[in-house]
């Protein structure tokens, strides 16, 4: 279960999310038709070694990501990474030359991504979790200017991002790309409001998000996981998420001037050729209210 200044490191608590998803996407880039290639997903993985090298070596048959579920969470982290680097490539093409990744973990896009001349890229994450991508990722040289801040989503980031030089009057791309469950519904409002007091006219963001499940199916949920009864994830999950929502991303951000769209995850499947959950399964559950939110400011 979560507390208000709870703290991870890389394979403990919400910072083992990020390891998680960075293996769904080295398993996509294993595929003779990836839908987003990630090379650095695999050097992450590899540095933490163990069932997270073995399972891209095909040696743990019993890993999570290998059940019928990750199958589909695989499908998900591709599509996902895909809406997500599209975004960014439309940003940059309108003339955005700063990004803040918001709870960046082992996205690897300031690497990995073909940024314009002068772009600056900020890191955002708790600071273990930036330590051991530094560690993991010695020599090789970023595509922009990065910056790492080591900071909490639930303090003043804003300050920090600040501290490290970014520039309120230039226009800004944003990423929350599987943060909002993992943050109250107060942090998440707090988000938002940092993210529109920050963005100069021109600013684009982009959000993942979940319509919260019903609270008794949920603590039912969190109850089999610490039974020990089933997790699709293969560790806890049910007990790192809040499961709130206070408004959804478009209506926020729509009243306050930004033009936003909004594609559920399952049309963006099926736009890739992918197969969508059935509804009956835990993906199927899951995919149901996921929604990948992208809008501009006016
Ligand atoms: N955005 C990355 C991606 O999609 O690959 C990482 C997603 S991972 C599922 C969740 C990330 O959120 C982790 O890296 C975790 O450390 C970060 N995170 C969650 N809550 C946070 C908080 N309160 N402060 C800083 N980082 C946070």
């Amino acid at each position: 279960m979560r507390t208000d200044n709870d703290t991870w490191d890389i394979t403990t608590s919400v910072g083992s999310t990020a390891l998680f998803v960075a293996a769904a996407r080295a398993l996509e880039a294993q595929k003779p038709d990836p839908v987003a290639v990630d090379p650095f997903a695999e050097i992450f993985c590899r540095a933490v070694g163990g069932q997270w090298a073995d399972l891209l070596d095909g040696a743990a048959p019993e890993h999570a990501l290998k059940s019928e579920f990750g199958a589909d969470f695989v499908n998900f982290q591709g599509v996902r990474t895909r809406y997500f680097d599209t975004y960014f490539s439309r940003a940059a093409t309108a003339g955005v030359r700063q990004i803040v990744l918001l709870a960046a973990g082992l996205d690897s896009r300031a690497y990995r991504l073909d940024w314009p001349d002068k772009t600056v890229v900020f890191e955002l994450d708790q600071p273990q979790v930036l330590d051991f991508k530094r560690a993991a990722l010695a020599g090789v040289r970023p595509t922009a200017e990065r910056r790492a801040v080591a900071v909490d989503l639930r303090d003043d980031w804003p300050r920090a991002l600040l501290e490290h030089g970014f520039d309120p009057s230039s226009p800004t791309a944003w990423i929350a790309e599987g943060l909002l469950i993992y943050l109250p519904a107060t942090a998440q409002v707090a988000l938002f409001a940092g993210i529109d007091a920050l963005s100069a006219s021109g600013s684009h963001v982009a959000v993942e998000e979940s319509v919260p499940m019903d609270p008794e199916e949920f603590t039912a949920r969190q109850q089999e996981e610490e039974r020990g009864d089933s997790s699709a994830h293969g560790g806890p999950f049910f007990q790192l998420v809040y499961n709130e929502q206070d408004e959804p991303a478009a209506q926020w951000f729509g009243v306050r001037g930004w033009r936003s769209e909004v594609t559920p995850l399952s049309d963006y499947l099926r736009a890739l050729g992918r197969p969508v959950p059935s509804p009956k399964s835990d993906a199927g559950t899951m995919t149901s209210t996921i929604s990948l939110v992208g809008a501009i400011k006016g």
